[in-house]
């Protein structure tokens, strides 16, 4: 199945997987899945990778469904790695009803777009946020791609994705001994970003009054070529 160890950058999309319960119900009336996994995140996640391909297989079959194949790209979310994943299960693809994905919403979409036989794609798991991965292998959310970023300006800690009510210019007041009001197990970004700038001599920085976020800087549904502006 080819499948490699999964973090890219260290930056990924966190899913978790649907319930069981939810999963047969999506596939009701369908009696031959295909199953699709992620080399990538969602191996990390423990959502989508081999093993949980294979779990997920058992259990369908369990549940009376016919499991017609399985194949887990390294990286389900780019259309190269569909295509081959097509190309080399087509005689599989042609004698199934569904394709059960295990992966981000956007390897969902990827297989939905490359599927050239137009058969059900559905989705096994919730896309919850992109995060880095912690030594102990904790997924935390650090950046929303707000497409203004200000970290130059909070000494590389971010509030719009870690302060709970994405304040830009300083905390809310309800904090607690460092602790977010909103969730005392969190530290309190502002008082986070506070004491950094303190300690390198830089609270002026907190002087600028961030503007509001513009929506019209990062336009969604989002669509980028890579590159540099000139
Ligand atoms: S300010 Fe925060 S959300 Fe915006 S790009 Fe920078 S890290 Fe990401
Ligand atoms: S306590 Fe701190 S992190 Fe929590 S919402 Fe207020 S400013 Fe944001």
């Amino acid at each position: 199945m080819g499948v490699r160890l999964a973090v890219r950058g260290e930056q990924m999309i966190v899913t978790k997987q649907k319930s069981k319960q939810e999963i047969l119900k999506i596939l009701e009336g369908k009696n031959r899945v295909f199953i699709v996994g992620c080399g990538d995140c969602a191996t990390t996640c423990k959502t989508g990778g081999e093993e949980e391909a294979l779990q997920m297989s058992l259990f369908l079959k369990s549940n009376g469904k016919e499991v017609t194949g399985i194949v887990v790209p390294d990286v389900t979310c780019v259309a190269a790695q569909a295509k081959t994943a097509f190309a080399k299960n087509r005689e599989a693809l042609k004698v199934s009803d569904a394709i059960l994905v295990l992966s981000c919403g956007a390897g969902v979409q990827n297989i939905k777009e490359n599927d050239r036989a137009g058969l059900d794609v559905l989705p096994g798991c919730d896309s919850l946020f992109s995060a880095l991965v912690d030594k102990d292998g904790t997924f935390r959310e650090v950046c929303v791609s707000c497409g203004e970023c200000i970290l130059a300006l909070t000494d590389g800690i971010c509030p719009v994705a870690r302060c709970s009510k994405g304040l830009l210019n300083g905390p809310c007041g309800g904090q607690d001994k460092g602790r977010c009001e909103v969730d005392r197990d969190r530290d309190c970004a502002w008082i986070l970003i506070y004491n950094r700038l303190k300690e390198k001599g830089r609270l002026n920085l907190l002087k600028k009054i961030q503007p509001a976020k513009s929506h019209n800087i990062v336009k969604r549904p989002g669509l980028e070529k890579p590159g540099v502006p000139e």
